[in-house]
């Protein structure tokens, strides 16, 4: 009789150390953003939010996988913070939070069926020095296929400034003022040029069998600085190692816009921004080059150096395309985005990571700028 007694009440003591710890105070949600990427092979939308303290995040997917939920255990939502966001509607329907006894779950709605594989969660330190801060990210990868890879900038900065919760932005275009006497001078003497390596540091860029385009850009673009500088040009880098140029894990418009913000501030006469291309197919070849008028001279400077990168490499010639990336919509002076061939497939990979193809685009690269200031300078 005795004994019976005493098992359950064993039992009950070795449980209590087991019960989760109520903590004195809980880790606050102070703010959350989202934002669409689509410089990766797979455009996806990011939630970012920011903690004041450590969270460990859990995700469940349900059976028809619609709904997603990330838990955040022993977190509440600061009082100023919105419980609803909107984000591209291809990715996501709608995103919101609600807090429990036990936590906060971060709802995600979906319009097609997600798995495991097409959501990733991770934590990251905060972005104050403090180091007990926390950012919880969650990446919901674009199952429709309509978000276009670098097509559609979307940075919905809802809960950070109060911004109206509309989900479509338009990307503002600087109006190139006409008045403004643009000159255009002979040489590249003195000219300031900004050379933008695209990606860098927690953003790779895409992905090949044996290297990271934000390697390639980087080891192209600093060839192109140390010619430029030989040939007395002044030479505006938006990054030099290995590094985010805004910060690690920002959204897509932040980035770039920084890369811009470089280039505006050195007043720069021109900017070229490296890219290497890739594709869901490894047949896809060639080099292109992007570019917009938002001034009279965008085109011509896309057209100068795409003419002499076909001189320089045996990639089939893609042609002088426009686009609205962002980096050409957002920088004041003509600019140019290069995709100097696909890393996605092997042979054209494989020449990007010699030493002789990229020195030759290198070449090439100032070879076209020389052109571009000596056919339009006076
Ligand atoms: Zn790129």
């Amino acid at each position: 009789m005795k004994r019976l007694f005493i098992l359950p009440l064993l039992m009950l003591l070795c449980l209590v150390p087991m019960l989760p710890a109520q903590a004195a105070s809980k880790a606050e949600i102070t703010s959350v953003r989202t934002a669409t990427r689509n410089d990766a092979n797979v455009p996806f939308v990011r939630t970012v939010l920011e903690l004041d303290s450590k969270v460990t995040p859990r995700l469940f997917i349900d059976e028809d996988g619609k709904y997603v939920t990330v838990t955040l255990p022993n977190a509440k939502i600061a009082k100023n913070v919105e419980k609803k966001y909107n984000a591209d509607r291809n990715v996501v329907s709608r995103i919101s939070l609600s807090q429990r006894s036990s936590g906060t779950d971060v709802n995600i709605k979906v319009p097609r069926a997600v798995t495991k594989s097409d959501v990733n969660v991770f934590t990251l330190p905060g972005t104050d020095k403090a180091k007990k801060e926390c950012r919880v990210v969650i990446d919901v990868n674009d199952k429709s296929g309509k978000v276009k890879q670098w097509m559609h900038w979307n940075d919905a900065k809802i809960g950070i400034d109060n911004t109206s919760l509309s989900s479509t932005y338009s990307v503002k275009v600087p109006s190139y003022s006409s008045s403004r006497s643009y000159k255009l001078t002979k040489g590249l003497k003195d000219k300031v040029i900004c050379i933008d390596p695209g990606h860098g540091g927690t953003d790779v860029g895409a992905i090949g069998k044996i290297s990271q385009e934000k390697n390639i850009t980087l080891a192209i673009s600093k060839k192109i600085a140390d010619l430029l500088n030989d040939a007395g040009a002044k030479v505006i880098m938006t990054r030099t190692t290995d590094v985010d140029v805004y910060a690690p894990y920002d959204a897509a418009a932040e980035e770039l816009q920084a890369r811009c913000n470089i280039a505006n501030a050195a007043k720069a006469d021109a900017f070229v921004s490296v890219h290497i291309d890739s594709f869901s197919s490894a047949d896809a070849r060639g080099v292109t080059a992007y570019y917009n008028s938002k001034t009279p001279h965008d085109y011509s400077l896309a057209k100068y150096i795409h003419n002499q990168n076909m001189q320089a490499t045996e990639f089939p010639d893609r042609g002088t395309r426009t686009a609205n990336f962002y980096v050409l919509l957002h920088t004041n002076m003509p600019a140019v985005l290069l995709e100097l061939g696909f890393i996605s497939n092997p042979t054209e990979e494989r020449a990007l990571n010699s030493e002789k193809q990229q020195q030759n685009f290198a070449e090439s690269i100032v070879k076209g700028l020389a052109d571009y200031f000596n056919h339009n300078g006076r």
